[in-house]
């Protein structure tokens, strides 16, 4: 293969990084394109991990490094989908992988979903995290209670987001529009609902212990949610994980403390299905079934108990998951939302796409941490090693973008932002818009 191995890699977050410096290891002689469809990269890290997290964001500086060797070519501000297509890059790259995240939210699928004041947590996790295309939400804060349907750790970034309002954040990263909304926040009441019980909910335990020991906030939990009957116990004996333990711990500590006076509360609801969402023209509440368990192996099932109640609230947060969009020309499980895959090759109707990988989220579905993406990208860039006697020999130029932004151009957006930041004793102030990022290039 003359001018050596090209290699797309298309989507520069976690997953789009670790693959990035798997394939440098891996291959002295490869070259990478690291393409994203932002000027900024860095992905979930910039636009999900929560501004109040920054420990977590430092793996960028790892990440910083690999875009840093000569053999990478950062190209921002490239959108992949019809003009380039991932087939154009096929024929400019001996091999392309797919990082693209699962931007898209999960639904309820309920009726009253679309009212105003019901919201996607992911739209607003990408709103308080300045993510350019997520500007023009309106979120409502004016609502003394809210409503947070999930247990998982998107569910506990969106409570603590709220009770912690913008005096709690201001001197982080959140974008400064999201500050400005906070600042005039009405909300003193979350209420956390999941359809199973505490010893089932999704959330870690130091996630959880932020958030049960939060300044100012009352936390309401039923202590019979946290007696456990026998086949609950049973359950937990034979399946619960470390994790599951450690959260119960923390709850029935919390089931206990007293925090007279606090100004908010955190209430957790857990055994409750949503429904209905309540209201003519917005959000008045949530009607939900009460739900008993079903146990009988790993992973027990709600059960309707035919018993109904109405929470209400004057906002909703839908925080039940993440799943991919489908990209032009490329495989994509609808049921899923991601792309379909067998150890990394992308895989079609009619078997393994030659050259086309996938790695991440929109491989595996959104679930881990930030590092669980290391593993996943190294399972997929084994499979591109293994493929490398089957590719084409001849030389592929890779894509020629004019527009793009390249590491160097980040590196002054990012520099922009942190000088901003220090003027108003922030981590940094976030360009909130594409053409403000490409007018501080020009
Ligand atoms: P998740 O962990 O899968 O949690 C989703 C939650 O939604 C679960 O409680 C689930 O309940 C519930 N749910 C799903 N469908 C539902 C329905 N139809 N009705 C009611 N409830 C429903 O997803 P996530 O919170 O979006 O997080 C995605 C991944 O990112 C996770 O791996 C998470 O740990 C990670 N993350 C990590 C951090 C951090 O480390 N700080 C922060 C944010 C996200 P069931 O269990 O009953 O399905």
């Amino acid at each position: 293969m003359s001018g050596g191995r090209r290699v797309a890699v298309v989507g520069a977050g976690p997953a789009g990084f670790f693959a990035t410096a798997a394939l440098l290891k891996a291959d002295p002689d490869v070259r990478v394109d690291l393409i994203d469809a932002l000027p900024t990269p860095y992905g979930l890290v910039r636009y999900g991990v929560a501004p109040d997290h920054q420990k977590i964001k430092s793996v960028t500086r790892a990440y910083a490094r690999t875009a840093s060797s000569d053999r990478v070519r950062y190209l921002g501000n490239v959108w992949i989908g019809d003009d380039p297509s991932v087939a154009e890059l096929l024929e400019r790259y001996h091999q392309v992988v797919l990082c693209v995240g699962t931007p898209a939210a999960r639904d309820l699928g309920i009726p009253g979903e679309g009212l105003e004041g019901s919201h996607a947590a992911t739209h607003f996790v990408a709103w308080y995290n300045g993510h350019p295309a997520h500007q023009d939400h309106f979120f409502d804060l004016s609502a003394r209670r809210a409503v947070v349907v999930g247990m998982g750790n998107v569910a506990v970034d969106v409570a603590r987001v709220l009770l912690k309002g913008a005096d709690g954040l201001a001197e982080t990263d959140l974008a400064r529009s999201a500050l400005d909304v906070l600042a005039h926040s009405a909300v003193r009441e979350v209420v956390m609902v999941g359809r199973r019980g505490l010893p089932q909910a999704a959330f870690t335990p130091a996630e959880l212990q932020e958030l049960l020991t939060l300044d100012d906030v009352e936390v309401v939990v039923d202590p019979a949610d946290l007696a456990l009957g026998p086949e609950a116990q049973a359950w937990l004996d034979t399946y619960g994980t470390k994790a599951c333990r450690r959260n119960l711990q923390l709850l029935q500590e919390q089931a206990h403390a007293q925090r007279p006076g606090a100004s908010r509360r955190l209430v957790l609801a857990p055994h409750r299905s949503p429904l209905r969402v309540v209201g003519d023209a917005r959000v008045e509440g949530l009607e939900v079934a009460v739900n008993g368990l079903a146990f009988g192996g790993e992973r027990p099932r709600p059960v309707d108990t035919g018993r109904r109640e109405v929470l209400e609230a004057g906002l909703l947060f839908r925080a039940v998951g993440y799943r991919g969009t489908p990209l032009p020309g490329v495989p994509f499980d609808e049921a899923r939302g991601v792309i379909p895959s067998e150890n990394g090759r992308v895989v079609g109707p009619d078997g393994v796409v030659p050259r086309l990988y996938v790695a991440g989220w929109v491989k595996r579905g959104p679930q881990g941490v930030i590092g669980t993406n290391r593993a996943d990208a190294n399972e997929t860039v084994d499979a591109m090693e293994a493929d490398r006697a089957t590719l084409p020999t001849d030389e592929r130029l890779g894509l020629d973008r004019a527009a793009s932004v390249d590491w160097a151009g980040w590196e002054r957006i990012d520099a922009h932002e942190v000088e901003e930041g220090a003027n108003r004793g922030r981590i940094r102030e976030k360009v909130l818009q594409v053409d403000a990022m490409l007018d501080l290039l020009s």
